[in-house]
């Protein structure tokens, strides 16, 4: 063999080499595609499974705990009430995705459509759903429809630095319906709508008269730490005072379990009360925002859910404004 015969063959096994890397990257690249296709899709199934309270009635219960990439966002709890005409929907969760999988669950176990939709407020993890619902009349007070066309694409944004991909194709959809306070009737139930606030500038309750369900959207929380970023506290403890008049079997609250009793009720007044007084007090001691972020937090709360995280964030949203209001 001559040098140029050495040369040919060992271009020709070069040439084979780097065709063989090529075949087997371009396998593992697909491979991996075909992988992370699984992954997602997987991962962005939030498994819904609605839970019966009473007769007709059913709650999708989300997490207690904050917005996470784990929980896609779903923290909230949706419910749909199922009538001889319809199925009436209160919150659509928070995303497309949410949405459009509480949809097809609902669809696909009641064999019916969906006639109505009601958003309880303007918080993401309760609206941001409706995308999925384009086709339905999506209700809601006026309060909050302003506040949805306002706030909506900021609050999505804001989301989808929290939860990421199971925000994916999400826009902020208002509401295309606004109620006034008072009954209607919907498939032969007769829906009390009630307008108050506290939880956030416009809350709207929904009491079920034909099956003494009240959906008290998040001005009601059970076993979670209340959730303040918006609120007005003695308006908050005012709407409570109000909804607590109402003769309910089972009451729906916004974040955690569903109950028959006034206890998610006393408890959410309690804790409410309680911070109203602490930070107040906290201005009378002159204590800056770092210390009140210190203060000792009583026992009986300790078995909210995520406590200390929203009694942080809580006194970093309202401390600043009371200070301001304390010294003007
Ligand atoms: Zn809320």
């Amino acid at each position: 063999m001559n040098i140029s015969s050495n040369l040919s063959s060992y271009r020709q096994m070069h040439i084979y080499y780097i065709r063989r890397l090529f075949k087997t990257s371009l396998l593992v690249l697909v491979l991996s595609l075909f992988n992370l296709q699984l992954i997602n899709a997987s991962e962005l199934d939030y498994k819904l499974v609605a839970e019966p309270v009473g007769k007709g009635t059913y709650v999708f219960i989300g997490s207690t705990k904050y917005f996470s990439k784990k929980n896609g966002g779903n923290i909230a709890n949706a419910a749909y009430v199922v009538t001889n005409s319809g199925v009436i929907v209160i919150d659509t969760g928070s995303s497309y995705q949410y949405g459009k999988q509480m949809r097809k669950y609902i669809e696909s176990t009641t064999g019916l459509s969906i006639i109505k939709v009601f958003n309880t407020h303007h918080h993401p993890d309760h609206f941001l759903g409706n995308q999925a619902f384009k086709d339905v009349s999506i209700a809601s007070l006026q309060g909050i429809v302003n506040a949805i066309d306002s706030q909506g694409e900021a609050l999505n944004t804001n989301l989808y630095a929290l939860v990421g991909d199971w925000m994916k194709e999400t826009v902020a959809y208002s509401p295309t319906e606004v109620v006034t306070p008072g009954k209607i009737t919907i498939g032969g139930h007769d829906i009390e709508i009630i307008a108050l606030d506290g939880h956030t500038d416009s809350d709207m309750a929904i009491y079920d008269h034909t099956t003494g369900v009240l959906f008290a959207g998040d001005l009601i929380f059970h076993d979670r730490t209340p959730a303040v970023a918006n609120a007005n506290i003695q308006n908050w403890l005012n709407s409570i005072r109000q909804l607590q008049e109402l003769d309910y079997t089972y009451l729906i609250a916004g974040h955690g379990p569903v109950t028959t009793d006034q206890h998610a009720m006393i408890q959410t007044h309690d804790y409410l009360s309680w911070l109203h007084e602490t930070l107040q007090s906290a201005l009378d001691k002159g204590l800056d925002i770092s210390e009140a972020l210190e203060l000792e937090l009583p026992k009986r709360f300790q078995a909210l859910d995520i406590l200390h995280e929203e009694y942080k964030r809580g006194v970093l949203q309202l401390y600043p404004s009371m200070e301001q209001a304390y010294f003007e």
